[in-house]
């Protein structure tokens, strides 16, 4: 995650001097965040979150309850139903218990943790079992490092719930339709609209965006006083301000297929509960998740070896078949 604020042209430099202004002037910060927006000038969002991922939201609902007024864009038209992320570690959890009750739902809807605690490396899912790993440990249930376990809950689950947090607290979900000609207000998160560019001046940060409208692409510009690039892994925002992504790229390169079936579900919530099943045979390779073995949500993810590899070679009738 990226935070841009504008007194800097330099931006890799202001990014670090940002942060230190925030925890040296922390009232002066407060009375920018809180109140520009209203009283001095409308137009002018305090903060503006790029990317409505569940960082993106979970930043939203802290910075409302802190009364600091914020919207968020987001590039998608509608929110993913892919599944994506499921083990969320301990020190998420704790941010999620400061966000009334959100932890607690989690806990309540999640699958039983006797279903996934377990690793399991097997020649095929209906074949022999390799072994199994236990990831869940006394101190987890004992509530010895952390006051709240680790979690299993899609990601997909987990936006619903934090959109349900951010709509009780006065926030919209807006199509660029619903905007029309007016500025973008706190508490809107605006989809289909891409950030393409950053322009700092003065006390203001400029965000162009770009959305698709009967066709025809159109930009938007939106001024902020603060900009966080909550734009995940490939960050647009931290691309257009020069901040570079440290380490490897493209460690890996995976195909992900994901799949409903409540027979391999009940198959394997019986025979061999687990959440990832690291499946090794001459014929394939793959982790299969169980995301939730009671609804028989799985998503498979194989090894892909471009140029060796087309992403055609995995169509639906290969899939299916193989
Ligand atoms: C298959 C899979 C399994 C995973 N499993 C786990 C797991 O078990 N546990 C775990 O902790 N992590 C896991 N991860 C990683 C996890 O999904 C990410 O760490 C998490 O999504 C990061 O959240 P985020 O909000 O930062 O970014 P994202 O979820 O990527 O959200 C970023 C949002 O920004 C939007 N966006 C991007 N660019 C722009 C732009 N220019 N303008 C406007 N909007 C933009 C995107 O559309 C997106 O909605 C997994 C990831 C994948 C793909």
């Amino acid at each position: 995650m990226g935070v841009l604020g504008l007194t800097s042209r330099k931006f890799n430099k202001f990014f670090q001097i940002k942060y230190k202004i925030i925890n040296r002037n922390y009232y002066t910060q407060k009375r920018l965040l809180s109140s520009n927006y209203s009283s001095q000038n409308d137009a002018i969002l305090p903060v503006l979150i790029v990317g409505a991922g569940p960082v993106g939201l979970v930043l939203s609902a802290l910075l409302t309850k802190l009364g600091v007024k914020c919207a968020v864009l987001e590039r998608s038209t509608t929110f993913s139903k892919h599944p994506q992320a499921h083990f969320i570690n301990n020190r998420s959890m704790e941010v999620f218990r400061k966000l009334d009750g959100l932890a607690e739902e989690i806990q309540r809807f999640q699958p039983p943790v006797e279903l996934w605690r377990k690793f399991i490396y097997c020649t095929s899912l209906t074949g022999s079992t390799i072994g199994s790993v236990d990831h869940m440990q006394t101190q987890d249930f004992n509530q010895i490092v952390s006051p709240v376990s680790v979690a299993h809950f899609s990601q997909y689950k987990l936006n619903a719930l934090l959109l349900k947090q951010l709509e009780a607290v006065g926030f919209t979900v807006r199509s660029h339709e619903g905007l029309d000609h007016r500025p973008l207000a706190e508490r809107e998160i605006l989809m289909g609209h891409n950030c393409i560019s950053v322009e700092a001046t003065g006390n203001l940060v400029n965000v162009t965006t770009s959305f698709v409208k009967e066709g025809k692409h159109i930009e938007k510009q939106i001024p902020c006083s603060f900009l966080v690039g909550a734009d995940g892994a490939g960050s647009t925002v931290r691309n257009l301000v020069g901040i570079e992504m440290r380490g490897e790229k493209d460690i890996q390169k995976l195909v992900s297929v994901h799949f409903l079936s409540q027979e391999l579900g009940k198959y394997l919530m019986y025979e061999k509960p687990g959440m990832l099943f690291f499946i090794f045979n001459p014929g394939a390779i793959g982790v299969l998740v169980a995301h939730d073995l009671k609804q028989g949500e799985f998503v498979l993810q194989m090894p892909f070896y471009p140029p060796q590899q087309k992403f055609e070679d995995f169509s639906s009738e290969v899939l299916f078949f193989s």
